[in-house]
């Protein structure tokens, strides 16, 4: 393979560039904006600053959370400690961050927009808003909003969240989740260097609505959005019927990131998965084990072996967790109970904020611990508290 041609340089294709070029291979990265404040919390899990410490060890400006605080309305406030903190960068300093390694590495970078792509017997033939280029093979990063429609993800209604907020004044060292009585999402408060990212992701619900239960939540907090900057998008959250015939792949190219729809259906975190497929994509074709033929299949099977397979069962519980009931209350509600009251409950959440808990383990460790973690809630408050109706929030 002489030439790779990666179309949209976010977290997804710039690594994916960095490693090609990396290898030894001739690498064309083309985004229209390049470095750019792409709307997103730009938080970063335990889980992909350990596999990749460059996200962590570098000079670019970024917050350290160590503290999160859970509520939901009939349940109060649980304040969760995080033995590894959370990362957040502003998205205009990771892309930099990103693009620039990849530059360094050798790949080319132009910023242009990709028009189309077409497939002949010679390879790709590119046609840019600064020209037309060739490639061997393409890796498809455009994004959740992917205008090229015969590669990538087929996104259905279905297969999608709205995700929405505001950039305001502020600084806070704590992150804020708020649960919301029947959204299939939540509510955030983000630090960033120099201002808070405050927003809201829901699943089925009207991009207007979740924007008039954000202003309540913020005028309910006094955080004001007057001047703020507006920010919205769309966020990739695959329906669990959508996850088998996920297009991730196909004569010639791979899909990367949010373009492959590969975003984690119940938290949204896109990042790590964004640089992990990249990642996966460029050893795919770096370690070219099978004839080109072989490479999308090669490639589905890595993914699905790696994360989408835990992706995919998180996808079914999503519901259950955001509106299902459990002890005669809310899932939500029930959960920030229990980080509250239970030790060993806290422990799964910091791990699942950590990253290093998978959803396809999740069950196993809810139900070895649920005698214990019910056994310490009780200790710590008494059951009486917490049949609905004579719950007290503290
Ligand atoms: C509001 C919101 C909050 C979020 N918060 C978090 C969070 O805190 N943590 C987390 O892990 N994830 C979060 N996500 C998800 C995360 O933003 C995405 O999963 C991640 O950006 C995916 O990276 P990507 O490289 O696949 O795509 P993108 O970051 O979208 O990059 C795609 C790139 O392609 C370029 N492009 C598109 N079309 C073309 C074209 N035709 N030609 C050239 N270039 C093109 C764009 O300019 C862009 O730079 C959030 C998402 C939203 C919407």
């Amino acid at each position: 393979m002489k030439c790779v041609a990666i179309l949209g340089g976010g977290p997804a294709g710039a690594f994916a560039a960095a490693q090609l070029a990396s290898a030894g291979l001739t690498v064309q990265l083309f985004d229209e904006k390049l470095a750019w404040e792409k709307p997103c919390g730009g938080g970063l899990t335990y889980k992909a600053y350990n596999q990749y410490p460059f996200l962590l060890n570098n000079p670019t400006p970024k917050r350290e959370v160590r503290e999160t605080v859970l509520a939901a309305s009939d349940a109060g406030e649980a304040t969760l400690k995080l033995d590894e903190p959370l990362l957040i960068y502003s998205r205009f300093d990771l892309n930099r961050l990103m693009l620039e390694r990849a530059e360094h590495a050798g790949a080319q970078i132009e910023k242009a927009r990709v028009l189309s792509i077409a497939r002949g017997a010679f390879g790709w033939q590119l046609r840019t808003s600064g020209g037309t280029a060739t490639a061997d093979f393409c890796i498809v990063a455009t994004g959740a909003r992917n205008p090229l429609r015969d590669v990538g993800t087929q996104l259905r209604a279905e297969d999608t969240m709205s995700a929405l907020g505001y950039y305001v004044p502020g600084n806070q060292a704590r992150i804020n989740i708020q649960f919301l009585p029947h959204l299939e999402g939540y509510i955030w408060v983000f630090p960033r260097c120099g201002h808070l990212s405050v927003g809201i992701c829901g699943k089925g619900e009207a991009a207007g609505s979740l924007r008039r239960r954000l202003e309540l939540y913020m005028a309910q907090h006094e955080i004001s959005w007057k001047d703020a900057t507006f920010y919205s998008h769309l966020l990739p959250s695959l329906d669990a019927s959508s996850w088998r015939g996920n297009r991730v792949s196909g004569d010639g190219w791979m899909a990367v990131g949010d373009a492959a729809g590969l975003v984690d259906p119940i938290t949204g975190e896109g990042l790590y998965y964004a640089i992990r497929s990249g990642d996966l994509a460029a050893r795919t074709i770096v370690e070219d084990a099978c004839s080109p033929a072989g490479l999308p299949a090669a490639y589905r099977t890595l993914l699905r072996r790696d994360f989408a397979g835990d992706l995919e069962f998180g996808s079914r519980l999503a519901s259950r967790v955001f509106n299902g009931k459990f002890l005669g209350g809310a899932v939500t509600s029930r959960m920030v109970q229990f980080t509250r009251l239970s030790p060993t409950f806290r422990a799964l959440m910091q791990d699942l904020f950590a990253g290093t808990q998978s959803y396809i383990g999740l069950k196993q460790r809810l139900m070895q611990n649920l005698n214990g973690s019910l056994i310490e809630a009780i200790c710590n408050l008494g059951l009486r508290r917490l049949i609905p109706g004579e719950f007290h929030a503290r």
